[in-house]
C-alpha cells in the first residue's frame, strides 16, 4: 500500500524561473494559460510533483537543456491540490524546461485568479480580474511550486482587450497589439526572486495617478474610473512610508515600481504583492475632507503595513506558514513606526494599546495558541491570519524593542534582512541577528513569548522598602492548566518614593522576585509605558494610591492599562464587578480617547450580558459619567482643537445615545443629522458616524430607507460601509430581517456581507434573529462568502449571551465545523462561555 501523499512538495525538483502567459476572458469568466518553468532536477526522479487546483491541464512537456523531450503523463490529485507528472524513465539530475498548457475559471470566491464586478460611471456593470494568492491560491491560477520556500523569478505576459490596463509585479516592458483580435499582449519585466504567493496580475479599466518618485521608483495609485480623486491621501502616506522604511531598514526598495491598486471586491484588507499591492477600496481610497480621523488612520495604517512587507515578507520570507508572524507581526509593528513618524499628533503607539488589548483578550483563553504554531494543510495556513499572529506578535516585538533600545533593535533587523535577502528565514535566524547586534540573550527572553501560549498576570505587593513581584498565567476561565508556565518578563518599573521618582528596568525570570528601594514607595507603576504584554494586579494598597493619583502619576496609556486590566480581572472573576463600576464612576475626568475606547467597549460588553433591568441601571450610571466627560468638551469643535479631542467627543456622544440611551442626546443627534442632510459641512466629519449609529439605534423605517439609499449612492467607500453596517443596528424586528436578507440576496458585496452578519449578531435586539438566519443559510453563506471571512463573521456569536444560546452555538459548530478557522471558532465559543459565566455571577447585581 502506498504511503498517503504529503501535502508538502518534494524538493527533488525546484523551480528557478517562470514564464507565464495568461489570456483572461472577462465575458466568460475563464482564462487560458501557458507556463514555462526552468527547473533544476536535483536528484533522479520518475515523478515531478507541483501544485495545481481547479485547473484543467491540457498538455505537459519536459525538455532537457539540449532539447530532448521527455514524454510523461499527468494526474491531478484534487485532494492534495497537486499535479503529478510521471515519466516512464528516470529523469536524470540537470536543468530542464517544463511547459504546461492549462485553462481555469475566474472564480467568485475572491481567491486565486478571480472576477470582480462594479458599476461604471455610465451605470453599467464592468468586469475586472484580480488575484489573491496568499496563502495557497497561486495554484488556482497556474501550476507552480506553491510553497514560500520555493522562490523563483517570474516573467508575466497578459493578453487582454486593447482598451484595458494590465498590472503585474514589475514594470511593463512591451505592449504588442495583436492585429484583428482587438487584443494586445502586455509583457512585464522579470520580478525579483520571490515566493509564489506574492505574484499578482490585475486586468481591468483603471485610472492611475501621475507617477510620483518614492525611494527612486515610480509610485502610483490605481482605481476604477471615477475614483482617482480619492487617491491623494494614499499617495502621500505611500511615499512617506516607503521612504521611511528604506531608511529604517538601510536597504532600498527591492522592486522597479510600486502600484497601489484598489479592487472593488477584495477578501482581506490588502495584499502585499511585490510592486503591485492590492487593497479593498475602504483601505486605500478616502476623501480627507469627509472621512473621520480614524478612517484616515486606517488607510495610513494599511498602506504602511503593506509597504513594510516589501522588505519583511517579500524580500525576506518565512520558510513556512508556521513562521507567518515573521511577516505579519513585523509589518504591523513597522506600520506603527511609520504612521507615528508621519503623524505624531495621532499618538499611534498609544492607540496601539487597543490592538494589544484585543490580542490579550484572545490570548487569555484556554483555546489560545502560541504565536508560532504547527501548520500542515492549506486551511491551517489560512487559520494563522489572526490577532495572535498580527497584534500579539507586534506587541511582543514592541516590548523587545523597548527593552533592547530602538537603535540596537533596528540594527539587528537590518542584519537579519541583509543576511536573508531574496531568501527565507525562521524565527531562530531573527534571534541570531538580534543577539549579534545587541549582545543580549534575546532567544532566552523571546522563545517563551513566541512558543508558549498565553501571558502572565504580574502581581505586585509592598512591604516597607520592598516590592514583591510575582507572575502567574492569566486566564478568564482558570482550570489549573498552564499554571507551571512562566515567562522572562521585562518589568518597566516607576515608583514614587520620598527620595523622588525612580525608574528601573528589571527582568522577572522566576515566579517571584523582590525589589528594594532606598525609601518606601508611595506608589508603583509596574508596566510603565504599557509596552509589556502582561497584565498587572496591584495590592489594594498600591491600587488605591494609583487611583488617587490617576492623572498625575499615570500617563494616558498607563491609565489604559489600569482600566483594561481591571476589566479583564472582572470578567475573570478576580475583581468584583462593583469595584470595576466604582472605578468607572471615578473616570469622568478622563480626557484620553483610547482610555474611553476600552471603557466604552466594556459598557457594550456588559449590555450584552445584562438583562433589561440591569441595562437600565447601567445606563443611568453611565449617563452620569459620560455627561460630565462631554460637558468638558462641549458639542462643537473648538478653535485649535486637536483631532483626537474631536474623535473623543464623537465617541462620548455615540455612547450617550446608544448604551446610555440618553433621550436628550438622541434628540440632539436627530437635529444634527437633519442639519447634515441639508449641508454636509454643518457637522464635524468626525461626528457623523456617531449620529448615524444613534439614529440606527432609535430609528424606524424612515431612517432605514434613508440609510439604505445613502449606502447605495455613497460617494466614498467609507460612507458606503458606514451606512451599510448601520443597517445591522436597528432594533425593529422587521428592519433586522430586511438587513439579514441583504446578506445573501446579492445586493451587498460578499466582501462585506459576513461583517454585516457579525454586526447583526452583536446587536442585542437582533441577535437571536441573526443567529437563526445564519443557521438557516449556513450553506449558502459558505458558498457565497470568501473562506477567510467565515470565522470572522462567526465572531458575532460572542454576543449570544445566554446559557441556552451558548449550548445551541456549541452544538451547531460541532455539526458544522469551520475547517479554515477551527481555532478561532473555539476561541469565539470560549469567549461566549466567559460572558455566560459572568451573566450567572452578576445575576443579582444592579437591581436595587
Ligand atoms: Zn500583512
Amino acid at each position: 500500500m502506498a504511503e498517503p501523499r504529503s501535502h508538502r512538495l518534494p524538493t527533488s525538483v525546484i523551480p528557478e524561473r517562470y514564464e507565464i502567459e495568461l489570456t483572461p476572458d472577462l465575458l466568460q469568466w475563464t482564462f487560458t494559460g501557458e507556463v514555462k518553468i526552468a527547473v533544476e532536477v536535483r536528484q533522479a526522479v520518475r515523478e515531478v510533483v507541483l501544485n495545481a487546483a481547479e485547473l484543467v491541464i491540457q498538455s505537459v512537456s519536459l525538455r532537457s537543456a539540449d532539447g530532448t523531450p521527455h514524454h510523461g503523463n499527468v494526474q491531478v490529485d484534487d485532494a492534495n491540490e497537486q499535479a503529478v507528472l510521471s515519466f516512464p524513465d528516470l529523469v536524470a539530475p540537470g536543468n530542464y524546461q517544463l511547459q504546461i498548457h492549462f485553462t481555469g475559471v475566474l472564480n467568485d470566491k475572491l481567491h486565486g485568479f478571480y472576477r470582480s464586478v462594479y458599476k461604471g460611471v455610465d451605470g453599467q456593470d464592468k468586469p475586472l480580474a484580480s488575484t489573491q494568492f496568499e496563502s495557497t491560491d497561486a495554484r488556482r491560477a497556474f501550476p507552480c511550486w506553491d510553497e514560500p520556500a520555493f522562490k523563483a523569478v517570474y516573467q508575466v505576459t497578459l493578453v487582454i482587450d486593447e482598451k484595458l490596463t494590465a498590472i503585474s509585479n514589475a514594470r511593463v516592458i512591451e505592449e504588442t497589439v495583436l492585429p484583428g483580435t482587438g487584443k494586445k499582449a502586455v509583457r512585464f519585466a522579470d520580478s525579483i526572486k520571490m515566493s509564489t504567493y506574492l505574484v499578482a496580475f490585475i486586468v481591468g479599466d483603471f485610472e492611475a495617478t501621475e507617477p510620483m518618485t518614492a525611494d527612486g521608483v515610480p509610485l502610483r495609485v490605481l482605481a476604477v474610473p471615477g475614483k482617482k480623486k480619492l487617491a491623494d491621501f494614499a499617495v502621500a502616506i505611500g511615499k512617506a512610508s516607503l521612504e521611511h522604511f528604506s531608511g529604517y531598514y538601510g536597504i532600498p526598495y527591492p522592486g522597479d515600481k510600486l502600484d497601489l491598486i484598489a479592487i472593488p471586491d477584495f477578501a482581506s484588507g490588502a495584499m502585499e504583492n511585490l510592486g503591485a499591492i492590492t487593497f479593498r477600496e475602504t483601505a486605500l481610497l478616502v476623501d480627507p475632507e469627509k472621512a473621520t480621523r480614524a478612517e484616515l488612520e486606517r488607510v495610513a495604517d494599511v498602506v504602511s503595513h503593506e509597504n513594510a512587507h516589501m522588505w519583511f515578507g517579500d524580500l525576506v520570507t518565512m520558510k513556512w506558514w508556521n513562521g507567518l508572524w515573521l511577516n505579519e507581526a513585523f509589518a504591523t509593528f513597522m506600520e506603527m513606526l511609520a504612521v507615528d513618524a508621519w503623524k505624531p499628533g495621532w499618538r499611534r503607539w498609544d492607540s496601539f494599546a487597543v490592538s494589544r488589548a484585543a490580542a490579550m483578550q484572545v490570548d487569555g483563553l484556554r483555546s489560545t495558541r502560541p504565536i508560532e504554531f504547527p501548520v500542515d494543510r492549506p486551511e491551517e495556513a489560512a487559520g494563522m491570519f489572526d490577532v495572535l499572529t498580527y497584534e500579539k506578535g507586534a506587541s511582543v516585538l514592541r516590548m523587545l524593542e523597548q527593552y533592547l533600545g530602538a537603535v540596537k533593535f533596528r540594527d539587528g533587523i537590518r542584519l537579519y534582512l541583509k543576511n536573508h535577502a531574496y531568501g527565507n528565514a525562521e524565527t531562530t535566524d531573527l534571534w541570531d541577528a538580534l543577539e549579534e547586534s545587541t549582545q543580549q540573550p534575546v532567544r532566552a527572553m523571546m522563545d517563551g513569548w513566541i512558543f508558549q501560549p498565553g501571558y502572565p498576570l504580574v502581581s505586585v505587593e509592598k512591604s516597607g522598602r520592598t516590592i514583591r513581584i510575582s507572575q502567574q498565567i492569566f486566564r478568564y476561565l482558570p482550570d489549573g492548566s498552564g499554571n507551571g508556565r512562566s515567562w522572562h518578563v521585562p518589568i518597566f518599573l516607576r515608583a514614587g518614593t520620598s527620595a523622588g521618582v525612580v525608574s528601573r528596568i528589571l527582568f522577572l525570570t522566576e515566579k517571584e522576585q523582590q525589589v528594594e528601594f532606598d525609601a518606601p514607595a508611595d506608589w508603583v507603576v509596574v508596566n510603565a509605558g504599557a509596552h509589556g504584554f502582561y497584565r498587572v494586579r496591584y495590592s489594594n494598597e498600591l491600587l488605591a494610591a494609583l487611583r488617587q493619583g490617576m492623572t498625575t502619576q499615570l500617563t494616558a496609556v498607563e491609565r489604559f492599562g489600569l482600566v483594561n486590566d481591571c476589566w479583564a480581572a472582572t470578567l475573570a472573576g478576580i475583581v468584583p464587578l462593583t469595584d470595576y463600576l466604582e472605578l468607572i464612576d471615578q473616570m469622568s475626568g478622563e480626557t484620553d480617547v483610547n482610555v474611553w475606547t476600552t471603557m466604552i467597549a466594556s459598557f457594550h460588553q456588559m449590555q450584552r450580558i445584562f438583562d433589561d433591568v440591569q441595562c437600565k441601571k447601567l445606563a443611568g450610571r453611565l449617563l452620569a459619567v459620560l455627561s460630565l466627560a462631554l460637558e468638558r468638551l462641549g458639542w462643537s469643535v473648538r478653535p485649535g482643537e486637536d483631532e483626537l479631542s474631536s474623535q473623543l467627543r464623537a465617541d462620548l456622544i455615540r455612547a450617550l445615545g446608544t448604551v446610555a440611551d440618553d433621550p436628550v442626546t438622541q434628540d440632539r443627534a436627530r437635529e444634527l443629522f437633519a442639519a447634515y442632510e441639508k449641508n454636509p459641512n454643518a457637522v464635524d466629519r468626525n461626528l457623523t458616524p456617531a449620529l448615524v449609529a444613534i439614529l440606527a439605534h432609535i430609528g424606524g423605517s424612515e431612517e432605514y430607507e434613508k440609510f439604505f439609499a445613502r449606502f447605495k449612492t455613497a460617494q466614498t467607500p467609507q460612507e458606503e460601509t458606514r451606512y451599510l453596517f448601520a443597517l445591522a443596528n436597528f432594533t425593529d424586528a422587521e428592519l433586522i430581517d430586511r438587513t439579514l436578507d441583504l446578506a445573501i440576496n446579492g445586493m451587498v458585496r460578499t466582501q462585506n456581507s459576513p461583517y454585516l452578519m457579525r454586526e447583526a449578531l452583536l446587536n442585542k435586539h437582533g441577535r437571536e434573529r441573526a443567529w437563526s438566519f445564519m443557521k438557516a443559510h449556513w450553506d449558502e453563506m459558505n458558498r457565497q462568502y470568501p473562506d477567510n471571512a467565515i470565522p470572522r463573521m462567526c465572531e458575532g456569536v460572542v454576543g449570544l449571551v445566554s446559557a441556552a444560546l451558548e449550548r445551541d452555538v456549541a452544538n451547531f459548530f460541532h455539526v458544522h465545523p469551520v475547517k479554515q478557522g477551527s481555532k478561532q471558532i473555539e476561541q469565539h465559543l470560549e469567549r461566549l462561555r466567559v460572558a455566560v459565566a459572568c451573566q450567572e455571577r452578576w445575576r443579582n447585581l444592579l437591581r436595587g
